[in-house]
């Protein structure tokens, strides 16, 4: 039984464009996979569904799931006509509120199940949905379903969030619009994301010439969090060749404390940047001050060199750690205890270090 939130497989990874070190496309490897799960004769796949309760022990527990309801039936062909309709929009969660979606939704075109779901906390209730569905596969009189399954063990693939970057405010986002993050660059270079994998500037929609990468936000710091997740390294070098890739003559520069590439072929694939021509400046940016033309000014120290610069750049994208995703409920059902980073406890970090006790 597999039990996701959101009302599509594929978390996060569905969001990425490529994979590191080798360049793949995320949603290449990870589409097929979605597809076999759902279809696999003994996986039960319950989307935007919540586990309600928890009891037993270890080799017999009772779990009740909450199946919301998604108003549309599993007749729905996933043809969006219907969406063609839905006059209210919202940001899309999935593209971090870079585009829009509509009342009556997939988060992304290869969700699976393709099955549509209305938001009913944004829904009118105008009923233009309804009457274009062909296949009658709208039902506003459905409701929340609880099922009960008897298993032997669970197994808790949360995920993580990441971490909110408008708290270090002297980096400015959330106030300086060319200031982003780097899952709203993951969507930006998408090729099915909002600009079509075009990177622009999201105050005027112009193509930035200079781009400045910072790492370690909200990370290795006494004040967020001490913690490296060990991946932010190589997801912005993996943007800062991609950006090369894409546009040659761009300018790009990684502020960097230490590039923590751990892991086979990592640290080729560090190498390789260093020789596309991306710059890359040891110290962690002091602040970031939005010029009249909403370029960005960085002060930083160059600890190499041993000097203070300030350079300026059209886009700044942050590289924010990951934090747990919220799991309190969860947490508690299964008696579960945290570690000091608030991720689960390991029940011994070498001998059992996927399991809990
Ligand atoms: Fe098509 Fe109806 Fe499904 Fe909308 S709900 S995608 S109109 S089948
Ligand atoms: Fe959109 Fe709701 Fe109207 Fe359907 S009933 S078209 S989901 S606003
Ligand atoms: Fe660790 Fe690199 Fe992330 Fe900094 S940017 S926290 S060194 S992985």
């Amino acid at each position: 039984y597999l039990v996701e939130k959101t009302p599509s497989l594929g978390g996060h990874m569905a969001q990425l464009d490529k994979t590191f070190p080798t360049m793949d496309c995320s949603i290449c490897i990870l589409g097929p996979k979605m597809v076999d799960t759902s279809k696999h004769e003994n996986i039960h796949v319950f989307t935007y569904s919540e586990i309600e309760d928890i009891q037993g022990y270890v080799g017999n527990f009772k779990v009740k799931i909450r199946k919301k309801a998604k108003f549309v039936t599993d007749d729905c062909t996933g043809c969006g006509v219907c969406a063609k309709f839905c006059p209210v929009e919202f940001p899309n969660e999935f593209d971090l509120g870079l585009a829009n979606r509509k009342a009556i939704y997939v988060p992304f075109p290869q969700a699976v199940p393709l099955i549509y779901t209305i938001d009913a906390e944004n829904c009118i209730g105008c009923g233009l949905c309804e009457a274009v569905c062909e296949p009658k596969s709208i039902d506003f009189f459905q409701k929340d379903e609880i099922v009960e399954v008897d298993v032997g063990t669970i197994i808790i693939a949360t995920g993580y969030d990441i971490y909110d970057v408008s708290r270090i405010e002297e980096y400015g986002y959330g106030r300086y619009k060319n200031v982003i993050n780097s899952l709203e660059f993951e969507r930006l270079i998408n090729a099915s994301g909002p600009t079509e994998g075009k990177i622009t500037r999201l105050s005027d929609g112009k193509e930035p010439k200079r781009i400045a990468f910072i790492q370690c936000v909200g990370s290795r710091s006494e004040k967020d969090n001490p913690y490296c997740p060990g991946v932010c390294c190589m997801y912005s070098l993996k943007h800062a060749q991609q950006i090369k890739e894409k546009n040659p003559d761009t300018e790009v520069s990684v502020f960097y404390m230490d590039i923590r590439a751990v892991g086979k072929g990592y640290e080729e694939f560090y190498w390789r940047a260093k020789d596309s021509d991306i710059k890359f400046v040891r110290g962690r940016p002091s602040r970031i001050v939005e010029c009249a033309n909403q370029n960005l000014r960085i002060f930083v120290e160059d600890t190499l060199a041993g000097r203070s610069e300030e350079m300026e750049f059209d886009m700044v994208i942050l590289a924010p750690t990951m934090i747990p995703s919220n799991i309190e409920k969860l947490r508690k059902m299964l008696n579960l205890s945290r570690s000091q980073d608030g991720f689960l406890m390991e029940a011994h970090p070498k001998l059992r270090p996927v399991d809990t006790l």
